[in-house]
């Protein structure tokens, strides 16, 4: 068995902020995924029915298949770049970010191991990410569900590359990172959370980008602000507070915001040529036109004072070619202004 210390020197110096190995098995918390999709927690997240085995058992996404090289990188936290779009989506598309990287380490412990097998994975096969990477011990997954590394938070992504080669694993943590806390769960703004399990079908990540239909209109005042993505869990837990931070690690540049605040005037209006002007590049391309029109529409409910939003809300709301998930959300945040 080959030790890992190689191979984690090998992803810090590529640039990863943690880096650990785990078997490739079934990850600790593997049961847990039945329960939650038994339950239809996952929502508007159907995909996550699918690949049910592989999901559960990660052997069968790359024959042979005998360790897991888990990683992450962080990205910029919200008192950084602000706003009503998640932090993690506002720098350049992490898949490609991370899988740019993840390839240059594939391609060099080839050479070095020419009868193994590597495949490098960030979001782009069914497996456990958050619980593999726990395993590894890059840290330990928080009541909101989320991967927390104490000294660092958890504005982290994450990746993985997939060997045939046995590598010793490294130590995970026992360590319970929240103890008594509920600030995530209080915090809430949809009461999304239960310890260690989220519903999509309330999470406001879920409804803005991964619910491709009418948003609930009972959601619509939880959601606020937000257009894409929600950071509210993360800033309220204790790990992710400026000053608990004990390592200071380099971000990447490539996770630097890229574009400044979106305005609802603008994103009313856009075309889908627009759309592609602005958020090209971004995780934010995972919303379609449609879905960014109705988000800004649940949005707009935020800004009652603003007559020139108001007259946009008013055309949409009442024009029978809009799309009905964004016609809709139009009509709601008309009521909501009515009675505001
Ligand atoms: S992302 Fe927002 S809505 Fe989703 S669980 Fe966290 S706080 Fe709740
Ligand atoms: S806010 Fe508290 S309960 Fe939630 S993940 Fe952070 S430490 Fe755990």
């Amino acid at each position: 068995m080959l030790t890992a210390r190689p191979f984690v020197e090998d992803c810090i110096d590529e640039g990863f902020a943690l880096a650990g190995v785990t078997p490739c098995a079934p990850p600790p918390r593997a049961e847990l995924l039945r329960a939650w999709l038994a339950e239809g927690l996952a929502g508007s997240m159907q995909w996550m029915h699918r690949n049910i085995e592989l999901r559960e058992d990660p052997t069968g996404l790359l024959p042979g298949a005998a360790s897991i090289i888990c990683v992450a990188d962080r990205y910029e936290p919200p008192e950084l770049s602000g706003g009503q779009i998640a932090a993690y989506a506002k720098g350049r598309d992490y898949h490609r970010v991370m899988k740019r990287r993840l390839h240059r380490l594939c391609d060099a412990w080839q050479k070095q191991y020419p009868q193994a097998s590597f495949r490098a994975c960030v979001d782009s096969a069914p497996i456990m990410e958050r619980a593999h990477a726990e395993a590894a011990g890059l840290g330990r997954i928080g009541k909101h569900t989320l991967l927390i590394e104490q000294g660092i938070g958890s504005w982290l992504l994450l990746g993985e590359v997939l060997t045939t080669l046995e590598i010793a694993p490294t130590p995970s943590s026992e360590d319970d990172p929240c103890g008594t806390c509920t600030r995530c769960i209080d915090a809430c703004p949809t009461d999304a959370i239960r310890p260690w399990e989220v519903d999509a079908r309330r999470c406001i990540a879920a409804l803005t980008i991964e619910c491709r239909e009418v948003i609930p209109a009972d959601f619509h005042e939880g959601i606020g602000s937000w257009l894409f993505g929600c950071d509210v869990c993360q800033q309220v837990c204790p790990h992710n507070q400026p000053k608990e931070r004990s390592k200071d690690l380099q971000i990447d540049s490539d996770y630097r915001p890229r574009l400044d605040a979106l305005r609802l005037h603008e994103i009313l209006v856009w075309t889908a040529d627009d759309r592609l002007d602005r958020l090209q590049g971004t995780p934010m391309m995972r919303a379609t036109l449609d879905m960014w029109r109705r988000n800004a529409c649940v949005a707009a409910a935020e800004h009652g004072g603003d007559v020139e939003l108001q007259r946009l809300i008013e055309r949409i709301a009442d024009s029978d070619d809009e799309p009905k998930m964004v016609r809709e959300a139009a009509r709601n945040t008309r009521i909501r202004l009515s009675e505001a």
